[in-house]
């Protein structure tokens, strides 16, 4: 039979887990499958692990990972996904706003043959200028700068094959950039309209901060993905672009000199030449710098700098 991991972050969400373990357990128990739900604790203040005790002691489906303290939903996440031992994982919000009522949903997309699916809250009730205008934008920066366009990568509510998420390190708040990054490997992703609904109880964590760490994450993403293992390929082009640029400075200095009598000290592109000398110059170092990390990174975990599908009469 296969198994379905449930993996749901939780920090401060104690009126809302009665009601969450027995609307996964009422969608769940139709579907047939074996299963296993891992409440993650980040670190909550306000009796949420006790209520996860009381739950988990009467039913040995439900399993218990609690932090020392707040580290975040991202670590969350990844302390779950660890210690899933399904073939298929999905994460949801423990807030009651992802509706587990849509996990068979994503599990006959899953079945299409895609290796992640991606709940798209299309009517999501969350504040409109805080939240729901800044991610609209956000999803579509990531999607033309990633190449993987989805519609929401801030759901928490996906499905993932498990071999689609051994390859994937998650630091910081990256858990909603996991499409693009597996992407990069190779899965294959679509994505499904889910059920969004308000928060009844507790507070949201989040505001319009967030929207400007994910432009940095993005930034990272996106280096990670198409330059991980040629960083020289960034560096160096930037470098050699600013040395370009201080020859034609230069030139135009010794030119101006020459032809019209022009001082060398009443133009600032000596001085332009050579800051974008240096600058050039410094490109280039951080680039091979950078070769020798992506050398260590790789070498020292006996890392492959490609991924292997399957392999035939080994
Ligand atoms: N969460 C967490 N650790 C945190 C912040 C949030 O585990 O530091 C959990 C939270 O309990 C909830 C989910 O992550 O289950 C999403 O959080 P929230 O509902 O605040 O985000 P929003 O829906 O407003 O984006
Ligand atoms: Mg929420």
């Amino acid at each position: 039979m296969i198994k379905l991991s449930i993996v749901t972050p939780i920090y401060n969400e104690v009126e809302n887990l009665p009601g969450l373990f027995r609307e996964i357990k009422s969608s769940l128990s139709a579907l047939g499958w074996d299963y296993e739900i891992i409440a993650v604790n980040d670190g909550s203040v306000d009796g949420s692990l006790n209520v996860l005790k009381e739950l988990a002691a009467v039913d040995s489906h439900i399993k218990i990972i609690s932090f020392s303290r707040n580290f975040g939903q991202t670590a969350a996440l990844s302390a779950g996904f660890t210690h899933a031992t399904g073939e298929v994982i999905i994460p949801l919000d423990a807030d009651l706003q992802n509706d587990p009522r849509d996990i068979p949903l994503l599990l006959s997309k899953l079945a299409e043959g895609y290796d992640i699916v991606s709940g798209w809250r299309k009517n999501r009730h969350d504040k409109l200028i805080s939240r729901k205008i800044p991610s609209r934008l956000a999803n579509s920066l990531i999607g033309k700068i990633t190449g993987v366009k989805l519609h929401d990568y801030g759901c928490t509510m996906k499905a993932y094959r498990k071999e689609s998420l051994d390859s994937v390190r998650l630091y910081g708040e990256m858990h909603r950039f996991i499409p693009a990054l597996a992407a990069w490997h190779g899965a294959k992703i679509t994505e499904v309209v889910t059920n969004h609904r308000p928060r009844q109880f507790g507070q949201t964590k989040y505001g319009i901060r967030r929207t400007f760490k994910v432009v940095l994450d993005l930034l990272t993403v996106k280096f990670l993905t198409n330059y991980s293992t040629r960083p020289m390929h960034f560096f160096g082009k930037a470098g050699l672009y600013a040395l370009s640029a201080a020859v034609i400075s230069g030139l135009l200095a010794l030119y101006l000199r020459l032809f019209h009598h022009v001082s060398l000290i009443i133009t600032p592109l000596p001085l332009l030449t050579v800051f974008l000398m240096l600058v050039g110059l410094q490109f280039i170092l951080m680039g091979l710098i950078a070769e020798m990390l992506t050398r260590v990174y790789y070498e020292t975990q006996n890392k492959p700098t490609y991924f292997i599908k399957e392999k035939i009469n080994f």
